[in-house]
């Protein structure tokens, strides 16, 4: 193996040396992860030369980046007072959000409006690096405070040795000859086929080993069924090359911390704004696990690693993540950071097979989220297709908002509280929108919003990542306001005020999580409320079988749940039980069969998964009654776990 990437090497040294100007002052190649590494002593080509590092990625076909060689570098008091001057003082950057770090060559710099730093198709960026030597990455300083994104920030910079080490391990595995020449591909599902819950795929190539998710079901309890069956393959992680997470939500990312407990060393291809939720529902579901005595197989330490091993991706981007493996993320439209995963599969030259895994989809605009983008897909072969919603026509959004209203103000008129259990991720920061809006609106009385559980440092992330937001959402925070700090909105930071909240003479609405009273403040606000008929619990999304969600939502009305002090109670639902779908961030049948119709090509075949199995069957038979699908696509299958299907060109 080294004997091929040594050779490799010296062929793409060739190449670069013939196309990169002398004045360039060339020092080494380096590969670090997916990218080439061309280190530099004088950054100042890129002034006059702005096409030869586009053509050596081109003939490459490698991601490629420009550093500048150590001894070159400003220091970095003399780089910082040069990056303040050529940075506008608008941008909200002050000395001390700019810091160096050595070992990548780096300076992450942090401003409240990080399109000025960046200037206009990144021409502040060059010039920072062609001035100071360093490589810029530029973060935004969000609105609302996130002690999570500060802690991911200062730990990669601390820990920057360990990921260049692991960049450029991870790179040895990544740009060598592939060693077989074939282009099969075998899809094998592990979780997440004929169900809702630990998605996971695992997709072979004769030279690589990828998963696609690996979450676990917020559902189930007890193993084996929580978890996706790798344990049945003959794999140990180490094997695995590369992990693909399409979501921050659990039952997508949850598990991702135990491959690197059992030994996976290996790189995690996700968006920015994916990575850090993720880790913050992954140090939640251990918080969780912590208070109610659940074992969970990761610890703190795991995740840590995995945010270490993140290498973010940008939607659009292809990207090799192994010898006959690339893959470009397009936005799904589900949550902040979701993504669509077009994978390239066999001849870097051509003729392979394209796999696209929807992940989550939405493919209708949200007041949160711009729709899944089709337009930039390139040729699909072989599509997964998520299910979740496949036997249900949901209601027009309006349709739902202003159900949703009507429901508050019922409630409100017989002077009852109404409890919305959300998700933290997406669900909860697309109501806040909507009831900010009423509000504004004057459609609904300007009640309290109390707002308990992560949902508030989620929302922080959202913050972070405004462009990623529906072009509604970011003009709002463009314009300076941030639509999620609404005067109505009160953060519940003291559980002890839960029992002020519930006994206040005044109508409120509690949003809390989980969103399906898996656990969480949740669960004690609806122990709380359930009994007064005065007050509403409204479900929001989707109740995956066996949570208590779902079987309030399918009508028990007398629950048993456990005490912090381990005694039994039973609550009596006497609270009027709601549920709005419209809401989901999920496709409707319409909307998944109009997905498939969009798609630049029509799929040969469609790989149902995400779905209860009344769902895949109806799914399937909508399917086949669009023209386009049927005259096009020879077969829709419907794995169960554990099934394993084979592919060629
Ligand atoms: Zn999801």
């Amino acid at each position: 193996m080294v004997f091929v990437r040594d050779r490799l090497l010296d062929e793409i040294r060739k190449v670069i040396m013939e196309n990169i100007p002398p004045e360039a002052e060339m020092r080494r190649v380096e590969f670090e992860g997916p990218y080439l590494v061309i280190y530099v002593r004088n950054p100042g080509f890129l002034k006059s030369e702005t096409s030869a590092i586009k053509n050596i990625a081109k003939i490459l076909r490698k991601r490629i980046i420009v550093k500048v060689d150590p001894q070159a570098r400003k220091k970095p008091q003399e780089a910082r007072s040069k990056i303040l001057e050529l940075v506008p003082s608008e941008a909200g950057v002050s000395e001390k959000d700019i810091e160096f770090d050595e070992v990548l060559g780096e300076v992450v710099i942090k401003a409240a409006k990080p399109g000025l730093v960046i200037g206009a198709e990144g021409e502040n960026l060059k010039r920072i690096l062609v001035e100071t030597g360093w490589r810029p990455r530029v973060v935004r300083k969000p609105p609302i405070k996130s002690g999570l994104l500060e802690g991911i920030i200062n730990y990669m910079m601390n820990e920057s040795d360990y990921r260049l080490k692991f960049l450029r391990r991870a790179s040895e595995k990544i740009h060598v000859d592939p060693l077989f020449k074939s282009d099969t591909v075998r899809i094998t599902a592990l979780g997440g086929f004929m169900e809702v819950g630990r998605s996971a795929i695992l997709l072979e190539t004769p030279n690589s080993k990828i998963l696609l998710d690996f979450g676990l079901n917020p559902g189930i309890n007890t193993p084996p069924n929580m978890y996706p069956r790798i344990d049945m393959l003959n794999i140990a992680p180490e094997e695995i090359d590369a992990v693909v997470v399409t979501h921050a939500h659990v039952d997508h990312c949850g598990l991702v911390p135990f491959l690197f407990k059992y030994g996976y060393d290996g790189p995690v291809y996700t968006t920015e704004a994916t990575r850090d939720l993720m880790a913050l529902m992954q140090l939640d579901i251990l918080d969780v696990a912590r208070r109610e005595g659940n074992p969970i197989p990761f610890t703190q330490r795991e995740v840590q690693k995995m945010v270490l091993h993140t290498i973010p991706l940008k939607y659009g981007d292809t990207t090799d993540i192994a010898p006959d493996v690339k893959i470009t993320l397009y936005n799904a439209g589900h949550i902040l950071g979701s993504a669509m995963v077009h994978i390239y599969a066999g001849n870097p030259a051509g003729g392979g097979i394209n796999i696209l895994y929807s992940g989550d989809i939405k493919f209708q605009r949200t007041r949160l989220l711009e729709r899944a983008s089709v337009e930039e897909i390139p040729r699909v072969d072989i599509l997964i297709l998520e299910s979740t919603y496949g036997a249900t026509d949901l209601p027009p959004r309006n349709e739902a908002e202003e159900k949703l209203i009507e429901i508050i103000k019922k409630t409100i008129e017989r002077k009852g509280k109404v409890l919305i259990p959300t998700l933290s991720v997406g669900r909860a920061q697309e109501i806040m929108l909507v009831l900010r809006s009423a509000m504004m609106e004057k459609k609904l009385d300007e009640i309290p919003v109390y707002i308990e559980g992560m949902i508030d440092e989620v929302t922080a992330i959202h913050t972070a990542y405004p462009e990623l937001l529906s072009r509604e959402t970011f003009a709002l925070f463009k314009s300076g306001e941030n639509p999620f700090s609404y005067t109505t909105f009160k953060r519940v930071e003291d559980r002890r005020a839960r029992s002020d909240i519930v006994d206040a003479p005044e109508s409120s609405v509690i949003m809390a999580t989980s969103g399906m009273l898996t656990g969480g403040p949740a669960v004690e606000y609806f122990k709380l409320l359930a009994g007064d008929p005065r007050n509403t619990m409204v479900f929001v999304n989707y109740q995956v079988k066996g949570t208590l969600g779902r079987r309030i939502k399918d009508g028990e009305k007398e629950i048993q749940l456990q005490e912090e002090d381990g005694r039994i109670v039973t609550v009596k639902v006497n609270m009027e039980i709601q549920s709005v779908e419209g809401f989901s961030g999920h496709s409707d049948r319409k909307q998944l069969v109009r997905f498939v119709e969009s798609l630049p090509t029509i799929p040969k075949k469609i790989i149902l998964n995400h779905g209860e199995p009344s769902a895949i069957a109806s799914l399937a038979k909508e399917l086949g009654k669009s023209k386009d699908i049927r005259v096009r696509t020879a077969d829709i299958i419907m794995p169960n776990v554990l099934d394993t299907l084979t592919f060629k060109p």
